[in-house]
């Protein structure tokens, strides 16, 4: 059926900030890989997934609780709240969750953003962020980063009156770089009280965990009790391996989460998420073994990087961007060869793709296949 709009105009109808946003790309599914160029045994490297994937307890909750699957999910999440108050020393109060943390992102742009504002974030900063604030007709102001990071100054240089909402993910992805716990706390002691800071803790697990060898990194949570208006944000898609079943959380002073809450949908969480998160919570020893995997892997990379002389920026995520030069022709290659990996010509960086930390037998095919593809060009 051809549906003609011929009659109106919807252009005209859809909200200004939203007539001008490209929807977000993700990584390319593995069966859309199989399907247009034919292939099969194809790796995605693209989405930052975990290659262990999850914790066999938080399998069995999910299992255990398919029966409940008739009924609406508990619209307070009170066993997960539970499961991090334990886990974290916080109070359910200073907790919203979401249906990912894409979702709180969302949730803190329609609670505290509106039109006349602007939301400042930096230069290679995550897709969601700007998205979330065109969404609402806020002006987005993009501050230029520093060797691929966050500019702590040229943020706070670009704080007017009309600042509600200044995003950094911490490390930042695509570029995995990261801010040390000195460098965020003068940050957050300049900070004027009319702007809200979103602490962005995606790969919280990975950066903190000794093994990663990131000195200095701090973890956001500690700040709460100093500054009312920093709010964290973390997930379960990343070191927890659950990005399939759509699970994150804000963590903030109570007062910012009732704000949340009030914007949230009642039913944002699914029961299944509520029982897996719970459980995986406390299998630390998965968790672990998730990370040494990324830290072996990342060292794969590193060292097939400084043979070959590549430039990459040294990650304290479960992802690496490196330059090749041509990247989205490199892209392609690897296509053929069924490797899934990211561009990411759409962060301003048009020279390198991010890969994300695979199994050693995946890394080792991608590794290869950029060998392979990078002496036929030369
Ligand atoms: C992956 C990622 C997220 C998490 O997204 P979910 O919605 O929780 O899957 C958030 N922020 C950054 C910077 C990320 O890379």
């Amino acid at each position: 059926m051809t549906i003609s709009t011929e009659q109106f105009d919807v252009c005209d109808l859809a909200a200004p900030g939203v007539r001008e946003l490209t929807p977000y790309q993700p990584g390319k599914p593995i069966e859309e890989l199989e399907r247009e160029y034919g292939l099969s045994d194809v790796i995605k490297l693209a989405s930052n997934e975990n290659p262990l994937g999850p914790s066999p307890d938080a399998l069995t909750a999910i299992r255990d609780n398919l029966a409940e699957l008739s009924r609406y999910p508990d619209g307070n999440g009170f066993i997960l709240k539970q499961a991090l108050c334990n886990h974290f020393d916080l109070d359910a109060a200073q907790i919203t969750l979401g249906n990912g943390s894409n979702d709180v992102l969302e949730l803190i742009a329609r609670a505290f953003v509106t039109p006349d504002n602007e939301v400042v974030f930096s230069q290679h900063a995550f897709a969601v962020y700007p998205l979330v604030t065109r969404a609402i007709g806020a002006r987005a102001v993009v501050t230029p980063a520093r060797a691929g990071g966050h500019d702590l100054e040229a943020i706070l240089g670009a704080i007017t009156d009309r600042t509600r909402l200044v995003f950094i993910a911490n490390p930042n992805n695509p570029t995995g770089t990261w801010l040390t716990r000195a460098a965020l706390q003068a940050f957050l002691e300049q900070v004027p009280p009319h702007v809200l800071v979103v602490l962005d803790e995606a790969y919280y697990e990975y950066a903190a965990d000794p093994a990663t060898g990131i000195a200095d990194y701090p973890d956001g949570l500690q700040w709460l009790a100093t500054f009312p208006n920093l709010i964290v944000t973390r997930t379960f898609s990343k070191a927890y391996g659950l990005a399939g079943l759509r699970i994150g959380y804000a963590v903030s002073h109570p007062e910012v989460a009732d704000y949340l809450n009030r914007v949230r949908q009642p039913f944002n969480v699914n029961h299944l998420a509520l029982a897996a998160v719970s459980a995986a919570l406390t299998d630390t020893a998965h968790l672990q073994r998730g990370i040494a995997l990324n830290v072996r892997g990342l060292q794969q990379y590193y060292q097939a990087f400084d043979q070959r002389g590549l430039d990459y920026f040294p990650s304290a995520g479960n992802f690496v961007t490196v330059r090749v030069g041509p990247a989205a022709e490199i892209n392609e290659q690897l296509l053929r060869r069924g490797i899934i990996v990211r561009p990411v010509a759409n962060y301003d960086l048009p020279e390198h793709l991010r890969i994300s930390i695979g199994s050693e037998k995946e890394n080792r095919r991608c590794i290869d296949a950029l060998d392979e593809i990078l002496q036929a060009g030369e």
